[in-house]
């Protein structure tokens, strides 16, 4: 009988367990076996400076039909409407939120604050795209478990990255970021880079890398390609 308690109540702990919604997580990896990187690129702007985009990212991309990813805000997006919109045409281009003005710790701010930085961008984003953002990712990467699940609440998962490139640094020399980023890449990452006209290095190492990724037998894909 006891032994018949213990199996029921392992049963019912499984049911729970498999019934309950997914925990809270921020997703730094693809969930695939595949050889497949994710390129993605945020388009930082807060309060402070305007930014524009890096055309020597997005012309190469482009003309090479590469898939990548935008993490836009939305004072970035409302500022380059015009290219965004340009760069949403293309189906292997994916736009998703980055926040409204990138607040550096949106754990400091009320739940109320953070659904209005996740909600707003996505308007004005679906707005110039046509197409709602599915994914999220905090400016600097700062985040505790509340300001997640009020995320996760807005429909969003957040998505982050498998290691980081460190491209905004000043004075970075493209050759260090490419032998960088290449020594740390494996199938399943996802790359993080700006294109915010803050990270000069990477439009001039991003040929190379995406050269010696694809000799290794890399494809690049879209996120809402791999996540569900
Ligand atoms: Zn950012």
């Amino acid at each position: 009988m006891r032994i018949k308690t213990g199996v029921l109540a392992v049963t019912a702990i499984l049911l729970v367990a498999c019934s309950a919604p997914a925990l809270a997580q921020v997703i730094s990896r693809l969930p695939t076996a595949e050889r497949v990187v994710a390129l993605t690129f945020d388009a930082c702007e807060g309060p402070a400076a305007p930014a524009v985009f890096d055309r020597k990212i997005t012309d190469f991309l482009v003309a090479r039909k590469i898939p990548f990813t935008v993490f836009a805000t939305g004072r970035f997006a409302r500022r380059n409407a015009g290219p965004l919109a340009d760069l949403a045409r293309h189906p292997f281009v994916e736009v998703e939120n980055h926040s409204f003005d990138h607040p550096q710790h949106m754990e400091r701010l009320d739940a109320a604050e953070v659904r209005a930085q996740v909600e707003d961008t996505d308007r004005l984003i679906e707005e110039i795209t046509g197409r709602r953002p599915r994914f999220f990712r905090f400016p600097a990467g700062n985040y505790d478990a509340a300001t997640l699940a009020t995320v996760e609440a807005t429909g969003h998962k957040v998505v982050h990255w498998s290691f980081e490139s460190g491209d905004p640094a000043r004075g970075l020399m493209p050759g260090n970021l490419r032998d960088w980023v290449l020594s740390k890449t494996r199938p399943g990452h996802i790359l993080i880079f700006h294109v915010n006209g803050r990270a000069p290095a990477t439009g001039e190492a991003l040929p190379a890398m995406v050269a010696e990724l694809e000799r290794r037998g890399i494809r690049f894909v879209r996120l809402d390609e791999v996540l569900q």
